[in-house]
């Protein structure tokens, strides 16, 4: 007999021993009024949703279906890196890259904030499974938050609630995710419309597939199935298990003469991953369809290549620059309904509004709340700022997204956002080349993490934030995931930079639905048919070969943007250099190697 009666909590729909015995502990820790177990429905949804609107966290939008607006607090509109930890029994297993901290240590801190953190609210089981149901090993996880607003997003983001659980059986694995807002309610006191806490810590504990997330509402810290599970976890899984776990979009690339390419691309956080996922080829006959935005999980099918499953259910995608010429099959997407919007602007009439839409209305809510008219300094929409949407309602989704084989992959674009010395596409020589490009990746930083924008930091794969163990394993996992395999059936690699810019600051190269010209030249190369010319640091197309038929770009910019500069790039061994010093010895020979060689190239 336990001491504590919390409504709810004997209302289990399993009978999974270690489930019900964790969401036993997890009640008596945080104290919530009663226990919920989410079942997925509709009619949950329009409880919780009615609840949000109720609560002033939503808004519903009278221009789309059933569709929400979502204000948060000012302070938590992004993952917070400095706050997020790999806690390893043994601290050389997190590495150079993350935050350590002792687990027996780290959850000692945490159990004393999560103690009582729950009161006067509702605490949510939500069983959930990334990738999809009918998969031979389902990948599943069970989240418990106090966030309606997690409960909902979840209902997006993941295939979750009663189909997910019957996927458990009696003692099925599944990865513990523990998720507080950190704001509990005293009797009688108000609530706020996001709750949340000045304290935060994103908490992956690898040797025990777990994850503790506490303070912050935000997608990335607190939809736990997404970055912490699909990346964090994943990546160690992935490493024990020999396969993949990557910050990669998949999408479908078919030719006019109907022979279709599965390609995969890492970008970090905010660098085009959604936009290239459902781009809008502008060369004719070229069509793409989208399998994912955000994450690929790939393995080793029978034949030996490589096929990728994206573990997620929807698209969370940064709002801003999202419109009708840039994307028009995200926003083909959001308009069907069924989405969230946070922090974005709020029109008169009941709509979402954002920077990159063309002319704004002579008023707005602003993401702040506050009334916003055109011409002031401030944005309208937080630059993090994201919509909610299920793949499903994708109009270029391709059928077979939910296809447990995975597609197999041709080609792996790695890329990032340099406004210098990356070309728009070079061509890797071979797959520890590749390697060493996307060790080697580099990135201006962006909104979707707090802390400065636009510094160059290494990215190695775009997976910075989110390799749940040494940077310097991982490296050696991707090389030596290359040397169990055919060299000819590997993907090609290539490293891409569509945000190179003229010296007064302008875009060189138009991007968006233009980069299917770089789609094209990349399938091209694999059928051995494209022009290329070998240069120190791979292969470079001259403006010759790319298909450039009806570009709306100058001939000089599109050159200015394939330019390889010796100069530039003798300036970027340094930082090579200073980033291998950082990984240190688990830095694998074959990198060394390459870093060698480039040196050598660039005389
Ligand atoms: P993700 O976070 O990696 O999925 O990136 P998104 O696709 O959401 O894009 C992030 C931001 O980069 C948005 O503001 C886009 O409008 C912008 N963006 C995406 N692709 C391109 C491109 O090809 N060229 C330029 N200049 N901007 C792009
Ligand atoms: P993004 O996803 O890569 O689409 O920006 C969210 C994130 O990485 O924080
Ligand atoms: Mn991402
Ligand atoms: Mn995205």
């Amino acid at each position: 007999m336990t001491a504590v009666i919390i409504p709810g909590l004997d209302q289990a729909p399993t009978d999974h021993a270690r489930l019900l015995s964790w969401v036993q502990e997890v009640a008596e820790l945080t104290c919530p009024d009663q226990v919920v177990w989410a079942d997925g429905s509709q009619d949950e949804w329009d409880r919780l949703t009615a609840k949000l609107v109720d609560a002033g966290t939503f808004v519903p939008l009278r221009k789309k279906p059933n569709s929400f607006w979502a204000a948060s607090d000012p302070t938590d509109v992004a993952r917070v890196e400095e706050r997020t930890f790999i806690c390893s029994v043994d601290p050389r297993d997190a590495g150079p890259t993350n935050n350590w901290m002792d687990p027996a240590e780290m959850k000692g801190v945490m159990t004393g904030l999560y103690r009582g953190s729950m009161r006067g609210r509702t605490m949510y089981v939500i069983p959930f499974c990334m990738g999809p149901l009918d998969a031979e090993k389902p990948m599943l996880g069970v989240e418990i938050t106090d966030s309606e607003y997690v409960v909902v997003s979840m209902h997006i983001m993941t295939r979750m609630g009663t189909k997910a659980l019957n996927r458990f059986g009696g003692d099925a694995d599944f990865v513990k995710a523990l998720h507080s807002i950190g704001a509990p309610l005293e009797p009688g006191q108000d609530d706020v419309p996001w709750p949340c806490n000045e304290t935060k810590y994103i908490t992956q504990f690898p040797e025990e597939r777990m994850i503790w997330s506490y303070g912050s509402g935000y997608g990335g810290n607190a939809l736990l199935g997404k970055k912490c599970y699909s990346l964090r976890i994943a990546s160690v899984m992935a490493r024990d298990e020999g396969w993949l776990a990557e910050h990669m979009l998949i999408l479908k690339l078919t030719s006019p003469e109907r022979k279709t390419y599965y390609v995969a691309a890492a970008f970090p956080s905010a660098c085009g991953k959604t936009n290239l996922a459902m781009l809008e080829p502008t060369i004719p006959g070229w069509k793409v369809e989208t399998l994912g935005d955000d994450i690929a999980w790939m393995r080793f099918g029978e034949d030996g290549r490589l096929y990728a499953v994206n573990p997620e259910n929807g698209f969370f995608g940064v709002a801003p620059g999202t419109d009708y010429h840039t994307n028009p099959n995200a926003m083909r997407t959001i308009e069907k309904g069924n989405s969230l919007f946070t922090n974005v602007a709020l029109t008169d009439d009941g709509d979402v509004w954002w920077e990159g839409m063309g002319e704004p209305p002579a008023h707005l809510t602003s993401w702040k709340k506050q009334d916003w008219t055109p011409g002031g300094d401030e944005l309208s929409s937080h630059p993090n700022s994201r919509y909610c949407t299920p793949i499903a309602q994708c109009d270029i989704k391709a059928p077979e997204w939910e296809d447990p084989k995975g597609v197999p992959i041709s080609a792996i674009f790695f890329g990032g956002r340099r406004a210098t010395t990356i070309p728009l596409v070079t061509e890797s020589r071979d797959w520890q080349h590749g390697v060493f490009m996307g060790a080697t990746l580099s990135s201006e930083t962006t909104a979707a993490a707090t802390g400065e924008v636009g510094v160059v930091r290494r990215d190695p794969m775009a997976m910075l934030p989110f390799i749940g163990y040494h940077a310097g394993d991982y490296f050696q996992h991707w090389i030596d995931t290359g040397k169990s395999a055919d060299a000819d059936k590997l993907p090609k690699i290539f490293y891409v930079n569509w945000f190179r810019r003229g010296e007064d600051g302008r875009f060189l190269w138009p991007g968006f639905g233009e980069n299917s010209r770089v789609l094209k030249w990349a399938v091209e190369r694999i059928e051995g048919r494209a022009a290329a010319v070998e240069t120190p640091i791979g292969h470079v197309p001259t403006a010759d070969a790319l298909d450039l038929g009806g570009l709306d770009a100058s001939r000089e910019d599109v050159e200015a943007a394939l330019e390889v500069d010796a100069e530039e790039w003798r300036a970027e061994l340094p930082m090579i250099e200073e980033w291998f010093a950082k990984i240190g010895e688990k830095v694998p020979t074959s990198l060394r190697d390459e870093l060698e060689a480039l040196k050598l190239r660039l005389g």
